[in-house]
């Protein structure tokens, strides 16, 4: 059975490309950079492996095959779907990750029965695809799978029970919430999902099961959704479709995506996405480099630091980082350059919370490159030269952000009328005005042993936050942020110019 990333890879494209009944078509992978669609952030980048299959789904372009494989780079960064704020945190999320999918085109006119002898398939064959996959080729236990369902999703249901034989308490019954896919965009396809979650009990300590309940015992690894809407306003092949209404698909087609570093932590048995072999790699490659001059004393070994959420920062952080930068989207403050900036700022950060103060982050890419797909790597080894320069340049001027900032903070603090704590406003001007994160204003507080009004600052944080959001629906309705950023500097007096002034420059 397969083991390494590498050889599930292998293992996924072979299963689905030399199916007898079902030989599906295997693509390569789309650019990270999705055409994107004006008014959502979100879709500036691919974060699934649909993305750049959707006009198939529509029906707005014929698919040449009624199936598609594909081992889709995504990421999820930015926008709605940002899992930026989860890495480091949770053991199963990245901003970069790999998406192994199946694919099936209810629109596929069947030019050539002879190469595909059944047409396109749907609820029932995509659940026996799959779970094929995963307890024969895979050779996972099924009696550590389990699956939702959509409420009302009889049909799922009885595949599941009925055909696959999952008893029925491991059939579970969940909401909209969980359970209908939708990019929640106009004119995205959509429909019912049913997913497969694997059970962590094993290895899960008893009190995070006490404290943390379902989400921590049960890891989700795929997810089938079944196509059968699209999300008006745009035709679907039926007349016009009303704005936020659903329209039934001229033909229903099947789309799953399952995290390629989960399936490999299930197979590896590992607790982490980040032990398993190519991430553990990134890991252990910045443990080293920690050591080499970081704060950690020799005394922490390399495995514990590798396993510490900063080091998981920075390793998930420099493999977006190669892939965005191998695509030419360079730090800049507007755009998807924007998602490039801030997530190496982040990786900085991290970097200086663990001690490194040089730029750093050059001396991984090659690691990353050398951990990454088979069929990618001569890509990414091509794109090394420029990258580390690129990251080396970011790196300086982000380290000069920084010094301004610690700068004015000292100065702030040797005020004649300084009251001894450093108060909720200045704190948020360093963030607002400085781009320095509130996190990193309480270390530096700490280090000085000066208190600081940390909850009054995250309040106003809180509330410029919500200023944000309604730039970002006023930038959906009047056509774009900038017109949305002209009309709110036009509110007069008052209206929080500095704070608008940090959805263009600044991050958090
Ligand atoms: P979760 O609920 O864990 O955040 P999701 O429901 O947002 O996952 P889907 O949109 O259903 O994820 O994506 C399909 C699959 O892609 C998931 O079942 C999971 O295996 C994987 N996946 C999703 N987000 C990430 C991520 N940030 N990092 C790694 N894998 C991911
Ligand atoms: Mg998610
Ligand atoms: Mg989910
Ligand atoms: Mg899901």
């Amino acid at each position: 059975a397969p083991r390494s990333v590498e050889e599930l890879r292998q293992a996924f494209t072979g299963f689905f490309s030399r199916h007898a009944s079902f030989p599906h078509q295997a693509l390569d992978s789309a650019p990270l950079a999705a055409p994107g669609i004006a008014g959502d952030d979100s879709l500036l980048f691919t974060a699934a492996g649909m993305a750049p299959l959707k006009d198939y789904f529509l029906g707005s372009k014929s698919p040449p095959w009624p199936y598609a494989t594909s081992i889709q780079r995504c990421l999820r960064a930015g926008g709605k779907n940002s899992d930026l704020d989860n890495v480091g945190h949770t053991p199963r999320h990245h901003t970069f990750f790999e998406m192994l999918g199946n694919f099936s085109f209810g629109r596929f006119a069947g030019a050539s029965p002879g190469a595909w002898p059944h047409g396109p398939y749907f609820k029932r064959e995509a659940c026996q695809l799959a779970w094929t996959f995963l307890t024969e080729e895979v050779g996972l236990p099924a009696d550590r799978l389990m699956v939702t369902v959509l409420h009302g999703d009889e049909d799922t249901r009885a595949v599941w029970r009925d055909v696959i034989g999952v008893p029925d308490d491991r059939i579970r019954f969940r909401d909209r919430d969980d359970n209908f896919w939708s990019t929640g965009v106009s004119g995205g396809p959509c429909g019912p999902c049913t997913e497969i979650h694997w059970d962590l009990a094993e290895m899960t300590p008893q009190h995070l099961l006490a404290s943390e309940g379902e989400d921590a015992r049960w890891l989700e690894i795929w997810n089938l959704v079944f196509m059968q809407y699209v999300l008006g306003p745009e035709p679907a092949g039926r007349g016009p479709v009303r704005p936020g209404e659903f329209a039934p698909l001229a033909a229903p087609c099947v789309d799953t995506g399952m995290g390629l570093e989960r399936l490999a932590s299930v197979v590896q048995g590992v607790a982490s996405n980040f032990d398993t072999d190519e991430l553990r790699a990134i890991c252990l490659a910045t443990a080293d480099l920690v050591r080499g001059d970081g704060l950690a004393g020799s005394s922490t070994s390399s495995d514990d630091l590798a396993a510490s959420p900063l080091v998981r920062v920075i390793a998930d952080h420099s493999r977006a980082l190669l892939q965005l930068l191998s695509e030419s989207i360079l730090p800049s403050n507007i755009g998807r350059g924007y998602i490039t900036r801030r997530i190496a700022r982040r990786a900085v950060l991290a970097g200086r919370q663990l001690g490194l103060q040089r730029p750093f982050l050059a001396e991984l890419l090659p690691v990353v490159a050398r951990s990454s797909a088979a069929a990618d790597r001569a890509r990414l080894a091509a794109a090394l030269p420029a990258a580390s320069a690129i990251i080396t340049m970011e790196e300086r001027a982000f380290a000069e952000v920084l010094d301004r900032a610690v700068r004015t903070l000292d100065a702030h603090l040797r005020q004649p009328g300084f009251t001894g704590t450093l108060g909720a406003e200045a704190i948020f001007r360093l963030y607002d005005t400085h781009g320095l994160p509130i996190d990193t204003t309480a270390d530096l507080c700490r280090e000085r042993g000066i208190p600081a009004d940390l909850d009054g600052a995250q309040a106003l944080l809180a509330e410029s936050r919500l200023a944000n959001r309604q730039l970002h629906l006023a930038a959906d309705a009047a056509g774009g942020v900038d017109s949305a950023v002209a009309t709110a500097a036009g509110a007069g007096p008052g209206s929080g110019l500095p704070r608008l002034g940090s959805v263009l420059k600044g991050w958090a």
